[in-house]
């Protein structure tokens, strides 16, 4: 594997940052997760969009997002894969134990592992913990995620691979990496960024497409909602046959396989939204 590393394209092995880079350190540092198909990304400037209002919100530099287009372009050339999970990373930088910033500069790390189209129904659970609507971070990307990876844990012990969050106000919000949408009497819902939930580009896309609606959901339209669905980069629309303990649909529903159909068409036509 061909990393691109602070200004070149390094092999895995070779590809270093320094120890004391405060992304590691203190988790100063933001991401995007971008899809690619056949060697092309999608939604690349919606994503450098996201990178620079993350940057902007932690503080740090404004990402030379011209170093990142060539960064992705030959971190894709370099790793030939059908199917790609391009990951930018761009961190405080090396920073002296104790100190509030990087000193030396940002650090742009821009990887790519190729990825198997996921499954078209998926299970989820609900968890105690919540989400901050009103917190310092709500609505950036950072690489704060270690509650996400507890979170995605207990999801993954119970056979499922999405962990859904309430905020603060026992609202529904959004997964450890996706947004929630649900389908009641035949419209689709999914709870605005006011809840807390990231702005996700998938969501914003699906919302353009479908028509859905955003709206202040509690916790419990999981248990009467007709069909329930994510969206993220690497999921798409992926239905969703079980919250917790409750049976859905094993296929994705009309409302949902509609949305899937719609998604995919649109996204397949226009690689840049
Ligand atoms: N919510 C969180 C916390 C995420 O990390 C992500 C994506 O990684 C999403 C939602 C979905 O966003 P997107 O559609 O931009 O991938």
């Amino acid at each position: 594997m061909r990393i691109w590393v602070n200004g070149g394209l390094r092999d895995a092995d070779d590809a270093r940052l320094s120890v004391l880079d405060h992304g590691l350190t203190v988790g100063d540092g933001i991401f995007e997760t971008v899809r690619t198909s056949e060697g092309r990304p999608f939604a690349l400037t919606r994503h450098l969009d996201r990178l620079t209002r993350s940057a902007r919100g932690l503080g740090l530099p404004d990402p030379d997002l011209d170093e990142v287009r060539r960064a992705a372009a030959a971190v894709i050339d370099a790793n030939p894969v059908p199917l790609g999970r391009l990951r930018i990373t761009y961190t405080g930088g090396l920073a002296p134990l104790g100190s509030d910033r990087g000193t030396g500069g940002p650090s742009l790390v821009v990887a790519l592992d190729g990825v198997n189209r996921r499954p078209d129904t998926t299970a989820v659970i609900t968890v105690p913990w919540t989400r901050n609507e009103r917190g310092a971070l709500v609505g950036l990307k950072t690489t704060s995620y270690a509650e996400n990876v507890v979170a995605l844990a207990r999801a993954r012990e119970r056979g499922a691979s999405e962990a859904l969050f309430p905020n603060t106000a026992d609202r529904l919000c959004e997964g450890t990496g996706s947004n929630v949408f649900v389908v009641l009497d035949g419209r689709i819902h999914t709870p605005p960024v006011a809840s807390g939930c990231l702005a996700g580009i998938t969501r914003a896309l699906a919302v353009e497409w479908t028509g859905a609606e955003e709206t202040d959901l509690s916790m419990d339209v999981l248990a009467d909602a007709d069909e329930v669905f994510l969206t993220s980069t690497l999921r798409d629309i992926q239905a969703v046959h079980r919250v917790d303990d409750r049976e859905l649909s094993p296929e994705p529903g009309p409302v949902t396989a509609k949305a899937m159909r719609i998604f995919d068409e649109r996204a397949g036509n226009d690689l840049d939204p």
